[in-house]
C-alpha cells in the first residue's frame, strides 16, 4: 500500500485537500497546530461568509465534520512537523509530540495570520477599547451578541470602517492588497445596517476592490439598498474627544481635512504570512516569496508545487486568499500529491 500523504493545516484548504484524497481512497495525515481545526474561519469565529451568505460555522463546520468523520484521514491536533527528511514517495516527518508518520507526499495548507492592529497605532487600536477589528465585529455577529461598543456596550449609532489596515501600507513594509476585505466590509455594513437601521455606517477607502462578480451584490448594494456611505480618504490618525472617536484624515476627492465623530471604529485588517512560515520554510526545505508567504514553484503547470519535490501548497499560505480560492487549491494540491506517488506506485 502507498504512503500516506501529510497535510498540514487543517483551515479550509487543508480540508478540501484531505477529503478530495479520501474519496479517491487515497489516506492522509492531517497535521493541525490548534485544537480544533476549520483555521481561520472557525478558530476567529467569522459571520456569515462571503459571497454564500452561510454561517462559518455550518460552511467550513461541515467541511470539519466530513473530514473528522472520514477513517481514510489520520487527524493530529495540537501538534506541528518539527523535521521532514526523506524524497518524494518516501518521507518522514517528525511531529513535534516526538511521533513519527511516513508520508508519500506533502501538502502546505498552513494558511496566514490576521494583521495585528497595534502596529498601526495611530488608528486606535489598543488605545480606545471602541476601536476593533474585522474579526472582533465577526465575532460579535456569530455569538448573538449583536454590534456593541465594547466600552460599555451601547448600540452604536455611527460606525466607520477603516480598509486597508496592515494592507497596501509600505510605511509598515505591507504592500499587498488582502483580497477579500473591501468585500468583506460591504457585507459586514450591511449587516450592521441591518441589526441597527439607525446606525450611520461610513466605508472610508483608497480604493475599493470588491472584485468580479462582488461589485453588484456588495459595493452597489451596500450603497443603494443599505445606504452605507463610501469616503474616499486618507486617514491620519483616530483619537478622542473624551466622548467620541474623532477620525482625522483628508477627503481625498475633495482636497478637504476631515475630522469625523463615530462611536466605533473598525479596522479592516489585512492577512499576513503566517508567522510559521520561517520555520516551516526551513522545515520542509521549501522556498519564500519575496513577501513572506509560501512560494509556488509554478504558476501556469502545477500550481500547487513548492520548490521542493513531493511538497505541495495551497490556499492563503501562498498570499492572500479567499475561501473559495482556498478550497479549490486545496483540492488540486491533492490531486497533484497524487501524481508525485505515482512513481512510487509503480515500483511498488
Ligand atoms: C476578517 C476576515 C474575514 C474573512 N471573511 C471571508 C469570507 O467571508 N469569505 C471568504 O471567501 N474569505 C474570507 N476571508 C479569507 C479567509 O479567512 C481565507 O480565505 C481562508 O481562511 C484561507 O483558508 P486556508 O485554509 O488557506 O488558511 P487558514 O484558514 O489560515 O487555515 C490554516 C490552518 O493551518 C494551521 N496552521 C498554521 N500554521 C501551522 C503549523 N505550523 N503547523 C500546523 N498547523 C498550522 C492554522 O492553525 C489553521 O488551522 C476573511 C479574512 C479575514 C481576515
Ligand atoms: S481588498 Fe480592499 S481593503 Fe483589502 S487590502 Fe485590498 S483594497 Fe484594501
Amino acid at each position: 500500500m502507498n504512503q500516506p500523504i501529510l497535510i498540514v493545516g487543517a483551515g479550509p484548504a487543508g480540508l478540501a485537500a484531505a477529503h478530495a484524497l479520501a474519496r479517491v481512497g487515497q489516506r492522509s495525515v492531517l497535521v493541525e497546530k490548534e485544537d480544533r481545526l476549520g483555521g481561520a474561519p472557525i478558530l476567529s469565529g467569522y459571520a456569515k461568509l462571503v459571497p454564500s451568505g452561510e454561517w462559518a460555522r455550518d460552511a467550513i463546520g461541515g467541511m470539519v465534520q466530513r473530514v473528522e468523520s472520514e477513517t481514510l484521514v489520520e487527524v493530529r491536533k495540537g501538534v506541528k512537523v518539527a523535521a521532514f527528511d526523506g524524497a518524494p514517495g518516501n518521507f518522514t516527518a517528525t511531529l513535534s509530540d516526538g511521533t513519527s508518520v511516513r508520508a508519500g507526499a506533502a501538502i502546505l495548507t498552513t494558511g496566514f495570520t490576521h494583521f495585528d492592529s497595534l502596529n498601526k497605532p495611530e488608528w486606535g487600536f489598543g488605545t480606545f477599547p471602541d476601536v476593533v477589528t474585522t474579526t472582533q465585529v465577526e465575532q460579535m455577529i456569530s455569538s448573538g451578541q449583536g454590534v456593541r461598543c465594547p466600552s460599555d456596550g451601547r448600540k452604536p449609532k455611527r460606525v466607520a470602517i477603516l480598509l486597508c489596515v496592515g494592507s497596501r501600507d509600505r510605511q509598515i513594509g505591507r504592500e499587498w492588497c488582502s483580497k477579500i476585505c473591501c468585500t468583506v466590509s460591504a457585507n459586514m455594513a450591511m449587516e450592521i445596517r441591518e441589526e441597527l437601521p439607525d446606525c450611520h455606517v461610513y466605508i472610508y477607502y483608497m480604493d475599493i476592490r470588491t472584485f468580479g462578480l462582488y461589485e453588484t451584490k456588495y459595493y452597489w448594494k451596500s450603497q443603494e439598498e443599505f445606504k452605507v456611505k463610501y469616503i474616499k480618504a486618507r486617514i491620519a490618525e483616530v483619537t478622542s474627544d473624551g466622548d467620541k472617536l474623532i477620525v482625522k484624515g483628508e477627503d481625498t476627492l475633495v482636497k478637504r481635512p476631515i475630522t469625523i465623530p463615530f462611536d466605533l471604529v473598525v479596522h479592516a485588517i489585512g492577512m499576513d504570512p503566517n508567522v510559521d512560515n520561517k520555520s516551516i520554510s526551513s522545515v520542509f526545505g521549501v522556498d519564500l516569496e519575496p513577501h513572506g508567504y509560501l512560494g509556488r514553484g509554478n504558476f501556469y503547470g502545477n500550481t500547487a508545487e513548492t520548490s521542493r519535490a513531493g511538497v505541495f501548497v495551497a490556499g492563503a499560505a501562498t498570499g492572500p486568499e479567499t475561501i473559495d480560492d482556498s478550497i479549490a487549491q486545496g483540492s488540486a494540491a491533492a490531486l497533484a500529491a497524487l501524481g508525485a506517488l505515482q512513481p512510487a506506485r509503480a515500483s511498488a
